[in-house]
């Protein structure tokens, strides 16, 4: 019997990632369309299909043999009944993006958050290597997380289990996106690290950081790491402070699923051993040692692909029941 195929679509503010991807992890095109965000983004799910009837004429692949649609969209999504609750880049709110996809495509379609489709993807064919006990954490502009216990997503009672970049790390911190304050994300972001380093800056201390504040107007959270590696004093104390809260909240993380991986992924874990080598030793101090013993750190390897190789992999889950 000839190989059937699942499409996979990574919904961004900017840009929707689709790919069609066969049932072994095979992506056979992967291609993307920019997002429409005009009038509260309803054309968004005319214009994934209509992209996609064009890309199966292209490759001649007949719609009976591809096994359905996974979605993923940034913001908070139900699993359960494919609604977005809220994405506030694109403008949805209470959006049937699984109904309108299925009527327009006659197909089956599941749908996730971004962070637990990167999750699913990294676990299928990227560095997670289909741990049955995982932890995803991507460290980019803001902080995402996807749990994987026993094998399945953690999604909750409406879709917002392993949300760990909104972990209260700091009572009365700095403002978060979600409207609170002193979440794990004004912290271990990107966004996190730049502010605390123009912090830094601001306080007066003898730090190269002020040279970068000078040229480019700020500081990044790469400029941060650059800084520490030519052993600039402050930026190596900023990365442990943030290794350190980063390292607790995940040590916390993996006490409830004693996960065997965590795959750290986003902008900052480009970083690399710079980032991981505090992290691990943060989590060590802050982990029980059985939880440590069984647990491997490791960086993502699927970059912006995870994302649809994840949602194809819903479709595929969901076949297998
Ligand atoms: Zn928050």
């Amino acid at each position: 019997m000839a190989e059937k195929y699942a499409i996979g679509i990574d919904i961004g503010g900017t840009t929707v990632k689709q790919a069609i991807i066969s049932e072994s992890g095979t992506i056979i095109d992967k291609w993307e369309i920019e997002t429409n965000t005009a009038n509260g983004g309803i054309s968004i799910p005319d214009d994934i299909w209509a992209s996609i009837e064009k890309k199966l004429e292209e490759l001649a692949i007949n719609k009976d043999f591809i096994l359905g649609i996974g979605a993923g969209a940034p913001g908070f999504v139900e699993p359960s009944t494919g609604i977005v609750s809220i994405a506030v880049n694109i403008g949805w709110k209470d959006f049937d993006l699984k109904g309108q996809l299925e009527e327009k495509s006659g197909l089956p379609v599941l749908v996730d958050n971004d962070a637990n489709i990167a999750a699913l993807g990294e676990n299928w064919l990227g560095s997670g290597n289909q741990a049955d006990n995982l932890v995803a954490v991507t460290l980019g502009t803001g902080v995402g997380g996807g749990i994987i216990s026993n094998k399945l997503i953690l999604n909750g009672a409406n879709g917002t289990a392993g949300e760990i970049g909104h972990f209260t790390v700091e009572p009365d911190g700095a403002p978060c996106n979600c409207g609170r304050r002193g979440c794990l994300e004004t912290i271990a972001s990107a966004t996190g690290i730049a502010r605390l380093a123009s912090d830094v800056v601001a306080s007066g201390c003898e730090t190269i950081l002020r040279n970068y504040l000078n040229d480019n107007g700020k500081v990044t959270s790469k400029d941060v790491f650059e800084a520490a590696e030519k052993d600039d004093q402050a930026a190596i104390e900023l990365i442990e402070h943030v290794t350190d809260v980063l390292g607790l909240a995940i040590a916390n993380t993996a006490t409830v699923i004693n996960p065997s991986k965590i795959v750290i992924s986003g902008g900052v874990s480009l970083a690399g051993e710079q980032l991981l080598r505090p992290l691990r030793k943060a989590f060590d101090k802050h982990a029980l040692p059985r939880i440590s013993e069984a647990c491997e750190f490791v960086i993502a390897e699927l970059g912006n692909d995870a994302g649809v190789i994840g949602a194809a992999f819903l479709v595929k889950q969901a076949q297998q029941g």
